[in-house]
């Protein structure tokens, strides 16, 4: 383990014991806290061996991560004692019980827009981001994927989702809340956490302003086929200063935008990926459904087209039609 953490842990510890001896002191009857104590002492004891932060069972590392948010474990995610497992289990479930508190209303709809979404975390909490904010009769719509899986990505995916709430109040062109945001989540996130996004603004003429930020592109399906949106920016939290250039579209009406994250092109079965190919060609067969019907199409194709095969990647999927 490097030497800053573990001349941090160390610290951490020390005033564990502090904090420790003297509430013993006071309550000496407490003999949970005299347990806790011993586990302390213990923890200092291994550091000074040199056995610290290696699980008991298995002698691997213990994840650097966990012990930082806890000094006192000992043993490996593959080794946790049944209590660890739950409390973790509980962890899980209240932070996928949040995340999902921070999804749009289902069935939106705004200004003449109509909206569905799908929104499939790979395991309890999701990297992926979709939200719909309506905006002065208009439709901020936003569908992006945070680098990495789990815990870390979410609590990512926690932050955009309030940099562009806060920030869609505050009547800015698109653009510019898109470049702050983008300015925000570089100084926020870790070295190689960035975030692809696509996000649009829906205006009851018809028009639709989109950015796509290093995301699969966005597809406009209606009678004249299928329009690919391709990326015009880099991700977001990779460079502070960097341009995002807006493509307009003009949706008729019962045209639709269709938005997904890459755990659906990148679908596979034991031979084959899904691919943007199978997805544009979907949608241009399921064109004239309703928002809901599309992505109920799409997710029938790619079960049958996965045939049972696990996936490891979030889904997320976003239709938003014109029904003027
Ligand atoms: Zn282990």
């Amino acid at each position: 383990m490097p030497t800053l953490e573990v001349s941090f842990l160390l610290e951490q510890l020390e005033e564990r014991k502090r904090r420790l001896e003297a509430a013993v002191a006071s309550a000496p009857q407490n003999s949970s806290l005299v347990d806790l104590l011993h586990e302390v002492d213990s923890a200092l004891d291994r550091m000074a061996e040199g056995t610290y932060g290696i699980c008991l069972e298995c002698h691997t590392s213990v994840e650097q991560d966990r012990l930082l948010a806890d000094p006192l474990v000992q043993y490996c995610l593959d080794h946790l004692s049944g209590p660890e497992r739950d409390a973790l289990q509980r962890d899980l479930d209240l932070a996928s019980q949040v995340q999902r508190n921070l999804l749009p209303k289902k069935g939106l709809r705004v200004g003449g827009w109509e909206t569905s979404y799908h929104f499939a975390p790979v395991g309890a909490v999701s990297g992926d981001y979709c939200d719909l904010i309506p905006t002065d009769g208009q439709l901020l719509f936003l569908l992006g994927d945070v680098s990495g899986k789990g815990v870390a990505a979410s609590m990512l995916m926690a932050q955009l989702h309030a940099l562009f709430r806060s920030l869609s109040g505050m009547s800015l062109p698109l653009g510019q809340i898109v470049t702050h945001v983008n300015r925000f989540f570089c100084e926020s996130a870790l070295a190689g956490q960035y975030a692809t996004l696509v996000c649009g603004l829906t205006k009851s003429t018809g028009e639709v302003e989109i950015h796509n930020a290093g995301h699969c592109p966005a597809l406009v399906a209606g009678r004249g086929g299928v329009l690919r949106i391709e990326p015009t920016g880099l991700p977001l939290g990779m460079f502070r200063e960097t341009e995002f250039c807006a493509t307009r579209v003009h949706l008729e009406n019962g045209d639709t935008l269709f938005l997904y994250t890459d755990g659906l092109s990148e679908a596979s079965n034991e031979s084959d990926e899904y691919g943007v190919d199978r997805v544009i060609k979907l949608v241009r067969h399921q064109a004239a459904r309703q928002p809901a019907e599309l992505i109920a199409a799409c997710l029938d194709d790619v079960r049958a087209f996965t045939n049972g095969s696990p996936s490891f990647d979030d889904l997320t999927m976003l239709a938003v039609q014109r029904c003027c």
